[in-house]
Formats: structure tokens, C-alpha cells, sequence
């Protein structure tokens, strides 16, 4: 495994977080923008206003547009997010803007500390390098086992996944079941564009990870990401040593894959 950052990337500025705003676009995106609040709204009239859907957050792009879209329409969805507790520092430089730009405190929820020093101590700090069974057993403990607190008693949940973002999520529905973890799951923007995703963050002055401007356009956890090339597909960034088939931390696996 190498953990070397792609000495392709050039020193400007990020041109995809900064999309020429043409009129089409601007038009595309208030489109986009509607149908998914509607889908969002016709979910809280079907399944509850009361805290029965909740929104993964994990402060990439797409999820910040869909914080936008719940904060500035009132949306009676709860938010929460993981802290893995590897996280890039630009990560809760975030967390602090959000927090004060929609004047609400974010639900966190943190890995078991037991399991975590447990499984440091039986494999090392680092051990996810290792091979892809250390790499799911440590997002085991520190992203799925909250995670399945953080959806415990929920109806249904809500993420920021594109169909567009990798081969593990082509065909990616707008609303989904989730057998594995026994609730629906909404996908809002499964049709949207990376172009259009960053229209809408400039078009609402949405705050976003400053990891973005540097080719990070997929942020996770620090030791688990790097930034991309020219060129390479968005997701290349993300545990870049396994192959693309099998880049997923298991929060969104689906039935049959890997
Ligand atoms: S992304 Fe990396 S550091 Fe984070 S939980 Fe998964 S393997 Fe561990």
C-alpha cells in the first residue's frame, strides 16, 4: 500500500467547487432543489414528523446541501452525524460553522471507546492499511456500530449519495429499502451532478469542507483519504489502495456487494 498523495494535482484552486453559474444551470438546480425538499416533505408526511427519518450527515458536499434543505425549509427530519474520531480537522472547523450559521447543535455520535482501544491494541493505530478486513473491522467499530445506534427506532434514513460518485453506486434509486438495517432510505440526490451540487453550495452561500477547494471531492476519515488527480473519478481518493469494487466503509453496502 502507498499512502503517497497523486503529484498530478495542481497547485490552483479546485475549478469543480467553483461551476460557471449559466442561466440552464441555475435553472437545473432550482429543479433539482424542489423536487428534493418535495420528496423530503412527502416522507415526513408518510412516516412521521416526530423524528422517525433521520439524515446521515457526514459534511461532504452533497450532505451540506442537504443540511441546507432541511435547516432552510424546516424540515422535520433530525440530523446526526458519525465522529470516527480519525476525522481531517477541516472536518470540525465545519461541524463549528454549521452550528453556528443554522444556530443548532449537531447530534454526534462516537464509537464505543472500549471497542476502539480493544481493537488498536490487537492490530495497531493504523491497522486498515493492513488489508481490507482490518479496513472493515475498524469502520465497524468506529462507523457501523454507531451508526446502527443512530438509526435504532427510526423509520427511515436520509443520505447524500450520487449514482454518479462510483460503480458501487450505479442505479442508485431515489428511495430504497434497506434490509440490512430494516428501514427505508431516501437518496434525494441520486440524479444530481457534481456541477450541480456545487451551483447550489454557491447559489446559497452554503458552508462547505475547505478540503474541497484542495481535490478532496469524497472526505471521510484523514488516514482514509487523499486528494485526486485530474481526471481521476471523484471517489478515487477514498481507501485508494483497494480496489474500486470494493470502496465502501459498509455504511451503505448494498445486498450482494462486497
Ligand atoms: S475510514 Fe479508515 S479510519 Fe475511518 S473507520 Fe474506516 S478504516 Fe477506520
Amino acid at each position: 500500500m502507498s499512502s503517497t498523495v497523486s503529484t498530478l494535482r495542481p497547485a490552483t484552486a479546485n475549478p469543480a467547487t467553483r461551476p460557471a453559474l449559466t442561466d440552464a444551470l441555475i435553472d437545473a438546480v432550482r429543479a433539482k432543489a424542489e423536487a428534493a425538499r418535495a420528496l423530503l416533505s412527502a416522507a415526513t408526511a408518510e412516516l412521521g414528523n416526530q423524528g422517525e427519518i433521520t439524515f446521515a450527515n457526514s459534511f461532504g458536499a452533497e450532505d451540506m446541501v442537504l443540511t441546507d434543505l432541511i435547516l432552510a425549509n424546516r424540515l422535520p427530519i433530525e440530523i446526526f452525524s458519525l465522529d470516527t474520531g480519525r476525522l481531517p480537522a477541516e472536518t470540525y472547523t465545519l461541524i463549528g460553522e454549521v452550528e453556528k450559521r443554522y444556530a443548532t447543535r449537531l447530534k454526534i455520535y462516537f464509537p464505543e471507546s472500549g471497542a476502539v482501544e480493544d481493537f488498536v491494541r490487537g492490530n495497531g493505530i493504523n491497522a486498515f492499511y493492513d488489508s481490507v478486513e482490518l479496513c472493515k473491522a475498524c469502520c465497524q467499530v468506529r462507523k457501523i456500530a454507531p451508526l446502527k445506534r443512530a438509526l435504532t427506532g427510526k423509520k427511515a434514513w436520509v443520505t447524500g449519495l450520487r449514482a454518479a460518485q462510483s460503480v458501487t453506486r450505479t442505479g442508485l434509486p431515489l428511495r430504497e429499502l434497506d434490509a440490512g438495517n430494516g428501514l427505508d432510505k431516501f437518496n434525494p440526490l441520486s440524479d444530481w451532478s457534481e456541477t450541480e451540487v456545487w451551483a447550489y453550495i454557491r447559489l446559497h452561500d452554503v458552508p462547505y469542507n475547505a478540503l474541497h477547494d484542495q481535490f478532496y471531492p469524497s472526505i471521510g476519515c484523514a488516514p482514509c483519504t487523499r486528494a485526486i488527480a485530474l481526471g481521476e473519478d471523484v471517489r478515487a481518493g477514498r481507501w485508494w489502495w483497494e480496489n474500486p469494487e470494493t470502496k465502501e466503509c459498509g455504511l451503505h453496502v448494498s445486498e450482494g456487494k462486497a
